[in-house]
């Protein structure tokens, strides 16, 4: 009976294959057995930007001035037309949630031979508007986050940051109630089970660095905590 159950499960993974064949989701040529995901080449050719062993990279200077970090990393270099930004176009908007959970798990390896990172408590996702959340079906920066919890110490936090709903009534404000608003989009919810800790805060993408500043405005001010940043890729200092 098992052995006849393997037998369809191969059987329709080669009709599943035969019309939609696996492609590596950077550069797109068919992958062999052994390969998931990205393609072998792609595997070790993807601009890696190696910032989480070197303190004072161009990441953590997108915070200089603005929000006290203790260290910023980016798995990969993004450039417009490059294959990492086919890595994340597959990953955000071609519904293949799996790629988000490898890159971080891989990453996590890594990050744990940092002592920059490898004392990092908790992983907390950048959380993502309600309406893209229902568009998308989910959060990219949480299954980020999910592979980094699969291969670091720290373990996943979602739902204490949250992104505030605001009400229609709070949208016809003044200027500057709406200011204090825009200020407030992130809230903690349990800031005391983070006092003391070092959270590591991620998304998919820094450029500017306002929705991660902003993120971090929201939780600079728990007792004693340390924050730290990671990406998926990042085009600063390319
Ligand atoms: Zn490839």
């Amino acid at each position: 009976m098992n052995r006849l159950f393997v037998f369809i499960e191969q059987e329709f993974r080669y009709l599943t294959e035969l019309f939609y064949p696996r492609v590596c989701m950077a550069c797109g040529k068919s992958l062999i057995k052994s390969e998931e995901i990205l393609c072998t080449h792609c595997e070790l050719k993807l601009p890696k930007t190696n910032y989480h062993l070197w303190h004072e990279n161009p990441v953590k200077k997108v915070f200089d001035g603005r929000v006290d970090i203790f260290s910023a990393t980016a798995r990969y270099h993004y450039k417009k037309g490059g294959n990492v930004q086919n890595l994340l176009h597959n990953f955000k908007y071609r519904g293949n949630s799996s790629i988000g959970v490898k890159i971080g798990a891989d990453f996590g390896h890594e990050l744990m031979l940092s002592p920059d990172f490898k004392t990092v408590d908790y992983i907390i996702p950048v959380p993502l508007h309600f309406k893209k959340l229902k568009l998308r079906g989910f959060n990219q920066s949480e299954r980020f986050a999910y592979g980094l919890s699969q291969t670091m110490d720290g373990n996943l936090e979602n739902n204490n940051l949250v992104r505030n709903v605001f009400t229609e009534t709070q949208t016809r404000k003044s200027r500057w109630d709406r200011y204090k608003n825009v200020s407030n989009i992130f809230e903690v919810k349990q800031p005391d089970k983070l006092r003391g800790k070092h959270i590591l805060l991620v998304d998919d993408v820094i450029t500017t660095g306002s929705t991660i500043e902003a993120c971090l405005n929201a939780l600079k001010d728990i007792e004693k905590i340390k924050m730290s940043v990671a990406a998926i890729a990042s085009p600063v200092g390319t």
